[in-house]
């Protein structure tokens, strides 16, 4: 489809998706979390929490895969469309600005 790899500037999970292991510090030290997604256009936010993904034991970082991280930013997307914060034409652009935050607890 012609997506980048990863979009989200500070969160990875590698570039062959291998989520067993850490793509910031290498640690083999990965576990199931819940994570927040988020993205805002024109003063509307909308973010998504519970999303499956990893987090890192040794550094703290966390991850999506690639594949939930792409559907899950469409959808942020069409919302912010929804909302009139975004144009439409934006639903047929690649992922540009990806916001994942690990939730505290
Ligand atoms: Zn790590």
């Amino acid at each position: 489809m012609g997506r980048a790899a990863i979009a989200a500037p500070e969160v990875s999970v590698g570039e062959h998706n291998d989520v067993r292991r850490c793509a910031f510090c290498g640690a083999a030290e990965l576990e199931p979390a819940r994570l927040t997604m988020g993205q805002s256009a024109a003063g509307v936010e909308v973010t998504v929490t519970g999303v499956p993904g990893v987090r890192c034991r040794s550094c703290g970082e966390a991850a999506v895969p690639g594949p939930q991280v792409f559907a899950v930013d469409d959808a942020l997307r069409a919302v912010l469309v929804a909302a009139g914060a975004l144009p439409a034409s934006v639903l047929e652009q690649d992922a540009a600005d990806i916001v994942v935050e690990p939730v505290a607890g």
